[in-house]
């Protein structure tokens, strides 16, 4: 697709963008209700790219209505499930399509590098809806086992309408682990991206429906989480909530559901992710460049990073020098070059909270080995060095708080009961991951550690074919995989006697 693309072909390409920069509405584009917009500032410059509207309660009304409309006709809920795989398999091809353009946005808005958008979101976003197309008419209801006078099914039907709101970090790869079951159930959607990367998800929506999606089935609402993503979650009639993003909101959330109409909700909050090296990992050389990349990779903006690096006692010292030289290798570049492997923090105010967090480290107590300070400010952007402490205590604020930034806390133990220990005394329980030779110590471990995703000499493994989602307060329901779909559906039962 755009792997040849050099950094002036990338500028060339950004200077032809054409920016959907307004609410998506039974399939037509329209300014907010209100009129209003905020800014849409890229962390690669800090210049604006374009104002997008700012959806509040009457924009997301009119986006609610509009599913509802849809959802009640049947055109989409009704359609048989061989034509509904069309569609939506038309539509992972127009992403895949439109893969330069959109990968070119999500870089401009939101900072991460053009090699990881155009290699990694774009096709991973477009394989999730294709996965999603494909499993529609593959699904069976159930018949239960009853005596024979008796028929008893047990049907699985859409909710109606879903709301979907998201974060910055993976914006098209978030939107589709929502909208590719929900779609697929046959529900509609109303989704509202975060402020600070809307520009994939309109034009998400836009191609949806060009490749067949009926009008109205699939709404966009750019806008503040306050304005937009409250009223989502405060809908009378909008059946099912599924969120990304902070443990914060998620709670709101729940809380937004309990005081109108009890909808369902589902959640995939923060992280704070402990990745355990023993000394007898195969190869520690591999295990080093996986916990750089793994607290790096994404600028540090990803939920599982591997914030807290446990590394035994006797090999702490060797081992943090190998992730240091992995480190000073990721250096932030300019975002638009394709040899850049660490971009632009999302917004300055994320920027500023990295930082912040940095002197909590230091204020602490740890000890900063590397990084620690903003970078390439000349640019206008914002940009934080790879940041690695030592000596870190886990209870200091750098081990407790989610950072979602380039820093990682390192922390050592004596034995596996005290990694254990250490790894499950958080509050979170997304993700953890253990290097060790020993299948004994590996699967003691993977029983042992409190998270949704445990990964065994590897980082950040899985597949659309596996769940995703946590334990504790990192929410729960799951994102990824046919489980994904249990969320956008409810079960029926009919019992039939027969005379
Ligand atoms: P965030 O502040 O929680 O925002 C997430 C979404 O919620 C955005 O669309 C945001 O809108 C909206 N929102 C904010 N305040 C709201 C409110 N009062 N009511 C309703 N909606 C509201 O998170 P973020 O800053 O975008 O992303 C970073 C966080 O996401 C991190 O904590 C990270 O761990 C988490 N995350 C989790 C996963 C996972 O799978 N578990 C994946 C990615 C990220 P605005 O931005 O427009 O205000
Ligand atoms: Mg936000």
């Amino acid at each position: 697709m755009s792997a040849a693309l050099s950094l002036d072909d990338w500028r060339g390409q950004a200077a032809t963008l054409n920016y959907r920069n307004q609410c998506f509405i039974d399939g037509k584009f329209a300014p907010a209700a209100s009129g209003r917009t905020f800014d849409c500032i890229s962390p690669v410059d800090g210049k604006v790219l374009t104002q997008v509207a700012s959806g509040d309660v009457e924009d997301v009304d009119r986006a609610v209505a509009s599913g509802r409309k849809a959802f009640e006709s049947g055109v989409w809920a009704k359609m048989a499930p061989r034509d509904r795989k069309k569609v939506m398999l038309a539509f992972a091809d127009a992403i895949r399509a439109h893969g330069t353009e959109l990968a070119l946005l999500e870089t401009l808005d939101m900072g991460k590098p053009i090699a990881d958008s155009s290699s990694i979101d774009v096709p991973a976003t477009a394989g999730c809806i294709q996965y999603y197309a494909e499993a529609i008419d593959k699904v069976y209801d159930e018949v239960a086992p009853t005596a024979s006078n008796v028929v008893a099914m047990i049907l699985r039907e859409p909710l109606g309408v879903v709301g979907a709101v998201v974060p910055w970090n993976f914006p098209m790869i978030m939107a589709a682990w929502k909208l590719g079951p929900a779609l697929a159930t046959g529900n509609s959607v109303v989704l509202k991206p975060a402020e600070q990367s809307s520009l994939t998800a309109l034009r998400l929506a836009e191609l949806a429906v060009e490749a067949g999606l009926p009008e109205g089935v699939l709404n966009v609402v750019p806008g503040l989480g306050e304005e937009a993503g409250q009223a989502i979650g405060r809908h009378m009639d909008v059946d099912a909530l599924t969120f990304t993003g902070s443990t914060e909101v998620g709670k709101f959330f729940l809380k937004y559901s309990g005081e109108s109409n009890m909808k369902r909700v589902a959640l995939e909050c923060g992280g704070k992710t402990p990745h355990i090296v023993l000394p007898d990992a195969h190869d520690l050389d591999i295990a080093a460049k996986n916990a750089a990349f793994g607290i790096f990779f994404n600028q540090g903006e990803v939920c599982n990073a591997g914030s807290r690096l446990l590394v035994h006692e006797t090999i702490k010292d060797a081992f943090l020098e190998k992730v240091m030289d992995w480190g000073r290798k990721m250096a932030p570049g300019n975002p638009l070059d394709p040899k850049t492997t660490m971009g632009a923090i999302v917004d300055e105010q994320q920027m500023e909270r990295v930082l912040g967090y940095i002197e909590k480290g230091k204020e602490g107590g740890a000890n900063l080995r590397m990084g620690g300070v903003r970078a390439r400010s000349d640019s206008g952007g914002f940009y934080v060095e790879p940041t690695i402490f030592d000596n870190v205590a886990n209870d200091m604020t750098i081990a407790r708080e989610e950072i979602f930034g380039p820093v990682l806390a390192t922390l050592t133990f004596k034995d596996e009961e005290e990694a254990m220990k250490i790894a499950n005394d958080t509050i979170y329980g997304l993700a953890a991951a253990v290097w060790t030779s020993d299948v004994n110590k590996a699967m003691k471990a993977a029983r042992a550690l409190r998270a949704g995703s445990v990964w065994i000499n590897c980082f950040d493994g899985g597949d659309i074919t596996t769940p995703f989602g946590g334990f504790k307060q990192s929410g729960f329901g799951r994102d990824k995989s046919m489980h994904a779909m249990d969320k956008f559906t409810d079960l029926k039962t009919v019992w039939i006697e027969l005379h």
